[in-house]
């Protein structure tokens, strides 16, 4: 989302390395050429105005001396004042002291606000709550179905007016579900509320009458941030007419410019609690301003990848293979399993997207394509357990078995079986260098 501002940030920035000090032109210098970056990517005026003038304030009066040189503080400063437009802290969801706490959303049609329910329910699931889905967009066809259909996929239930019954009044319906949530201990209420295609006083007044009717814990406002400037348009109607309490941004994973999304928390005061980036559920997580402000300055958002990766992989195998890279007795199994686990977290390409300098790799990570994983994996399930276990028995007819049998080329066996050794080498190497259990205990 964020590629380009994130390009032009980083080469403003790196123009400043190797300067032993930086005079007040060098200063107004980089401050014109962020200000130009942060209008190129769509980010609001008024919020570009303070972002510089900030930026500008704290670079000319910053302290030489100390130690970071003179482009390290400027970096230092421009990522606080990243992070400070973006909210500061990471807010949390504010729920009841006695359950059922409400959470309502709000939006334009194809915000994504449906399949944020959806998103939303399966990731307070996993929390351990107990989320009930409630379905008050009555006057789109099939919304209702649609988000049952999310409910269904991420396994929660959805009230919605029973077929049959008419239209159905979203107020009264809003009104029961919390009956409903209160009968069958559900903890959590979320209330998809109607959206239009463009802001209308109807719709207004219908989220307004359903806040009034509930008393939300929280209203979350909920904007396709490939929309650009309309974006602070519409949040600031949403402010006026309805009112919300937090903002999620989905679509960013979308590849406009996004200035959009880094406006709506300074414009409207209120602090963006999530980030969507993609159609299937598990593509969502909470918004931590820091994160996002080194993803955008090419510092990587490791914190991220390492909660990924502490997900998807299983702490105890993750330990024995720990051990085993140590002591250079890792097998193709363990390969297979590790690639699974990685697998799990997502497309590699997004994975290394978190890295640090990833922006600059950018064209290489285009080209990575999760089906060399995938083909990786096929010829691993093509042998049997003792050539897994020992590599060293593939001889040149059990290759071409392997091969045949798993639908690729010799050569890609060959390739794998000797790359599979030279990495087991080198993690070895690397274990002694950092210390791993069982690191230097022989093996090759
Ligand atoms: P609603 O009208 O606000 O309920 O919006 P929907 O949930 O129906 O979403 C509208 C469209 O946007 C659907 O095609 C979704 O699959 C898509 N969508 C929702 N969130 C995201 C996202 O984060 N990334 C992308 N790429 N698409 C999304």
């Amino acid at each position: 989302m964020f590629d380009t501002l994130s390009d032009r940030l980083t080469s403003v920035l790196q123009n400043l390395r190797g300067r032993g000090r930086l005079s007040e032109a060098d200063v107004d210098a980089t401050a014109r050429e962020i200000r130009i970056a942060l209008l190129e990517a769509d980010v609001a005026l008024p919020v570009v105005r303070t972002f510089i003038a900030n930026v500008k304030e704290r670079a000319k009066g910053a302290e030489v001396s100390g130690a970071l040189n003179p482009a390290q503080q400027v970096v230092k400063i421009v990522n606080e004042e990243l992070v400070k437009i973006l909210g500061g802290e990471t807010r949390r969801l504010n729920l009841a002291k006695t359950p059922p706490s409400v959470i309502m959303l709000a939006g334009l049609q194809g915000s994504g606000k449906t399949t944020l329910a959806g998103k939303l329910a399966r990731w307070l699931t996993s929390q351990g709550h107990t989320p009930l889905l409630v379905a008050c967009d009555l006057q789109r066809p099939n919304a209702v179905n649609q988000l049952q259909v999310v409910g269904e996929r991420a396994g929660v239930p959805t009230y919605a007016p029973e077929p049959g019954n008419g239209v159905g009044d979203p107020v009264d319906v809003a009104r029961r579900s919390i009956d409903e949530a209160k009968r069958a201990q559900h903890d959590i209420v979320i209330v998809d509320t109607a959206g239009r295609l463009g802001v209308d006083e109807e719709m207004m007044r219908q989220a307004a009458d359903i806040r009034e009717a509930v008393q939300p814990d929280e209203v979350l406002f909920v904007v396709d941030a490939m929309i650009g400037q309309d974006a602070v348009t519409t949040a600031e109607a949403f402010r006026d007419g309805v009112g919300f309490t937090g903002v999620v941004l989905t679509k960013l994973d979308g590849d406009a410019r996004g200035g959009a999304a880094l406006s709506v928390r300074e414009v409207t005061g209120q602090p963006i609690l999530f980030a969507s980036n993609g159609e299937k559920l598990e593509d969502f997580d909470a918004f931590h301003p820091d994160r996002m402000a080194s993803r955008i300055l090419g510092m990587g958002d490791v914190l991220t990848l390492i909660e990924q990766a502490e997900q998807a992989f299983d702490k105890d195998q993750a330990e024995a293979t720990a051990a085993k890279i140590g002591t250079g007795e890792l097998t193709l199994e363990d390969f297979l399993e590790q690639m699974l686990a990685v697998r799990k977290m997502g497309p590699i390409a997004n994975l290394l997207g978190m890295l640090p300098g990833a922006g600059q790799m950018k064209d290489q990570l285009a080209q990575v394509d999760d089906k060399h994983l995938d083909r990786l994996q096929a010829i691993i399930r093509g042998m049997t357990p003792a050539e897994r276990d020992n590599p060293k028995i593939i001889n040149a007819s059990r290759r071409a078995r392997i091969a045949r049998g798993s639908g690729v080329a010799i050569r890609e066996v060959n390739d794998l079986v000797n790359r599979f050794y030279e990495a087991r080498k080198m993690m070895q190497q690397m274990a002694g260098r950092f210390g791993f259990p069982g690191a230097n205990r022989g093996g090759s």
